[in-house]
């Protein structure tokens, strides 16, 4: 319609995490509502979804690390004036968990200069439960830690796949 590129809000959010984590199939799944090509992604590097929550119409442009994450050359570009970052393990790699600690909060740290921003710790692939090295209740206590807010999801399944931005946006809506 005329008016499909209205917005009360457009947001900027980030998807940070080891490589192989499945940011970039979150991404993909959130933006096209399937899970058809569960393949490995070569990294995009945004994507834009114009959606309606608590009532207000909003214009998400999520980044993807487009595996730069691999060479560990994110740089305060990626970073700026971001609203949200979403930092995602996989469940079932324990490393992918403590590198959150020991290599991505402190990237955040060092680059990120909106104070104001708001994090989501996301632990993904809980399909395959019988492989899980992370507890929930461990990615309960370190999001409390670094004062974010979690979901575990399935890109696989579905589960919470859209949960995960809406409720971020949902928290940046509420940011003066
Ligand atoms: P990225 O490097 O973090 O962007 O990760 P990718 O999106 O490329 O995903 C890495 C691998 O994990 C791919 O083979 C995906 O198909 C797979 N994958 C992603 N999400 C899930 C999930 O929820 N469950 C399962 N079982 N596999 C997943």
């Amino acid at each position: 319609s005329a008016h499909s590129n209205t917005y009360d809000y457009s947001f900027k959010i980030l998807l940070i995490g080891d490589s192989g984590v499945g940011k970039s199939s979150l991404l993909i799944s959130f933006i096209s509502n399937s899970t058809e090509d569960l393949a490995p992604t070569i990294g995009v590097d945004f994507k834009i979804k114009q959606l309606t929550t608590g009532g207000k119409r909003l214009k998400l442009t999520i980044w993807d690390t487009a595996g730069q994450e691999r060479f560990r050359t994110l740089t305060s570009s990626y970073y700026r004036s971001a609203q949200g970052i979403i930092l995602v393990y996989d469940v079932t790699r324990r490393e992918t968990f403590t590198n959150l600690s020991d290599v991505w909060a402190k990237e955040i740290e060092l680059y990120s200069t909106n104070k104001e921003c708001i994090k989501m710790l996301v632990g993904n692939k809980v399909d395959k439960e019988s492989e899980r090295a992370v507890t929930k209740e461990e990615g309960m206590a370190l999001a409390q830690e670094y004062g974010c807010l979690f979901l575990e999801c399935s890109v696989k399944t579905s589960e919470n796949v859209g949960k995960c931005f809406e409720e971020i946006a949902l928290k940046i809506m509420e940011v003066p």
